[in-house]
């Protein structure tokens, strides 16, 4: 791992607004509340620690910033679950945790330990009925065959690669999408708005439009407390604060530039009318406050390459969660690692073409999902994605471009990608029109034909059943490059190191740091190598869960010294098969 992608002061993450951790006398402190634990952030992961928590009997609050719900609650609620979810089996669908274990670790690599992957697979059935024990619904079908994003009436479809690993993994669906509104979209709060719902109504203390900017230790260092920015004025300034911070979050997402005035509003906001308070925590602080995508500073030290995409992300993703575990000690990690989204799919008939850089050169299996084709692009590639397609496929495409296979907004931004495609009789004219290497071009689509007609397998793998050969003219460009026609959109994917048996935060030494905990994108997870959809809310609830649990465990003044070398075997090849880093 190159060492400008790892952070271990608060100079390294700028941008954040967190102060140096400040050493107090616990019982001197003039402590707003006590808690066993605290919840900094309240997206996917906080509230899963949070409910965690509160159902093991512990005293537990959340603090958010806003209004809670984070980047999960703009999100398309897709949890990435498998091993026989009651979901799968309900829509008679064969999977086991050994299948989800073969295909994620390719996905995933070693961003986590193999254990530790494998005890998410293992665990994610039961973490899926916590979800809808909690409230989440799933009252749709299956939507048997790929696609970005499934038409409404379907909670389960193929989210990721799996089709394209039949030979490692025997494939299942595995993104389970929550109820959204009717026929609209499931865009927007319908995983987290039930959760939310079910820890208030199980007695999580909510502390909103409160912005913790320190971690309050003792002489030994270890987390008693935070200590936070809370808005004070009156209601007429608390409505306001929370109008800008709900127009920011969905402008950031359906209008970028707009956000960005709404965001001023709320610093002025904040600014202006905020007091300083300290909350006490008795066993720990889990640090959910999500990424970093929203800090221009940061984005553009550590992910100069993503620069033109969309960011997507909330207010709230600015490396806070990083800069606190840092300014303890912590170790932020993997700070240069992104995901990018791409989406060729539907019109079903576009990842049966060929897409090229402006060399002409093919990077790519087009059948691969989205963010694995965005991530290569932008990472590899200058952002450049061109399609070819010749007259019958294009027409085709063309034909089944529908509302009965694809979502409006993703219908619209194709239609737009369709008008705007660039005809010519021949390749070279067609290169020449778009600046593309015509040489290149030509012997890439030849060599292209020849495997779709199975003469010899692709290079980068396309079964041939996915291709078709481009032979017929006129031939089609359409510019699937950063910037042009649909949104290309990236968030981050880096956090704190943490102990992978208790969520503990972890020092540059590998030790935990006592009374912190991380989850969720402020943590290295299943999702901090790559994402395919739904993978950041299951690692949410799966790490949410997990430092709930252990922060309630410090509370107890329990031994956990066992659980952080789990002896866990992996019955696969020679895999490793313990988890390591926090021995002591
Ligand atoms: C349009 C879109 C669609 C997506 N679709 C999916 C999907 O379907 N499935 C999927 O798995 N992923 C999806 N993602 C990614 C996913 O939503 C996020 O990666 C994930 O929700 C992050 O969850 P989190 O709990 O780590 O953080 P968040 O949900 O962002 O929650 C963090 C919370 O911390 C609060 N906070 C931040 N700083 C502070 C502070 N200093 N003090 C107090 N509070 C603070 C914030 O206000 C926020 O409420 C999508 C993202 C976007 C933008």
């Amino acid at each position: 791992m190159a060492s400008d992608t790892v952070a271990t002061t608060l100079n390294d993450l700028p941008g954040t607004n967190v102060e140096e951790a400040l050493v107090v006398d616990v019982n001197s402190t003039q402590w707003q509340d006590s808690f066993d634990v605290i919840v900094v952030g309240l997206g996917a992961a906080g509230v899963s620690a949070a409910l965690e928590a509160k159902e093991s009997g512990a005293k537990v609050a959340f603090i958010d910033r806003f209004e809670g719900g984070g980047t999960t609650a703009r999100s398309g609620s897709v949890m990435y679950a498998g091993g026989g979810t009651e979901l799968q089996e309900r829509l008679g669908v064969r999977d086991d945790a050994d299948s989800m274990f073969r295909y994620l670790r390719n996905e995933v690599q070693d961003a986590v330990k193999p254990a530790t992957l494998k005890q998410f697979c293992e665990d994610s059935a039961e973490n899926f009925s916590w979800v809808t024990s909690n409230g989440v619904t799933y009252s749709g079908d299956l939507f048997p065959r790929k696609t970005s994003y499934p038409v409404h009436g379907n909670s389960l479809y193929y989210s990721g690669n799996e089709l394209a690993h039949e030979e490692e993994a025997r494939p299942a669906p595995r993104g389970h999408l929550a109820d959204g509104i009717k026929s609209f979209t499931a865009f927007g709060p319908a995983f987290i708005a039930p959760l939310i719902k079910s820890a208030k109504q199980k007695g999580v203390t909510a502390i909103r439009k409160t912005r913790v900017s320190r971690l309050l230790i003792n002489d030994a260092g270890d987390v008693v407390g935070v200590e936070a920015q809370q808005m004070t004025a009156g209601a007429w300034t608390l409505f306001q604060h929370k109008m800008w911070s709900t127009l920011a979050s969905y402008s950031q997402i359906y209008y970028a530039p707009a956000a960005k005035g709404f965001r001023l509003k709320l610093a002025l906001l904040e600014k202006k009318f905020t007091k300083t308070v300290r909350y006490r925590a008795k066993g720990g602080v889990v640090l959910s406050t999500g990424g970093f995508i929203l800090n221009k500073e940061m984005t553009e030290k550590y992910l100069p390459k993503f620069k033109r995409a969309m960011k997507l992300g909330t207010t709230g993703d600015t490396g806070s969660g990083m800069a606190l575990g840092v300014s303890v000690g912590g170790i932020a990690e993997r700070l240069g690692t992104a995901t990018a989204w791409r989406f060729i799919n539907p019109p079903v008939d576009w990842p049966k073409a060929a897409l090229v850089n402006l060399q002409g050169k093919r990077y790519i299996n087009e059948a691969l999902y989205g963010a694995t084709i965005g991530t290569k692009m932008m990472e590899e590639n200058n952002g450049e994605a061109v399609l070819i397609l010749d007259k019958t496929l294009y027409d085709d495409s063309v034909a089944n471009l529908n509302l009965k296979n694809s979502r409006f907004v993703t219908w619209a931004q194709a239609k737009g990608a369709v008008r705007m495609a660039r005809t010519a009789d021949t390749l070279k004219e067609l290169a020449a029109k778009c600046k593309i290497d015509p040489e290149q071009l030509v012997n890439t689509v030849d060599a292209y034909n020849a495997a779709a007609r199975g003469e010899n397998p692709d290079s980068l793998g396309k079964k041939q059943e996915d291709m078709r050969e481009l032979t017929t003219g006129p031939f089609y460009a359409i510019n699937m490059s950063v910037g042009k026609g649909d949104i290309t959109s990236v968030i981050s994917l880096g956090g704190l190191r943490i102990c992978e048996g208790t969520g503990a935060v972890l020092n540059t030494s590998d030790e935990p740091i006592q009374g912190l905990f991380a989850a969720g994108r402020t943590a290295m997870g299943v999702a901090s190598n790559a994402y395919v959809s739904g993978l950041s809310i299951a690692d949410g609830v799966f790490s949410g869960r997990r430092a709930g649990k252990y922060a309630v465990k410090r509370a107890n003044g329990d031994d956990v010294s066992a659980d952080r070398r789990l002896p866990m075997t992996v019955d696969v090849k020679q895999d490793t098969n313990e988890i390591e880093g926090c021995e002591s």
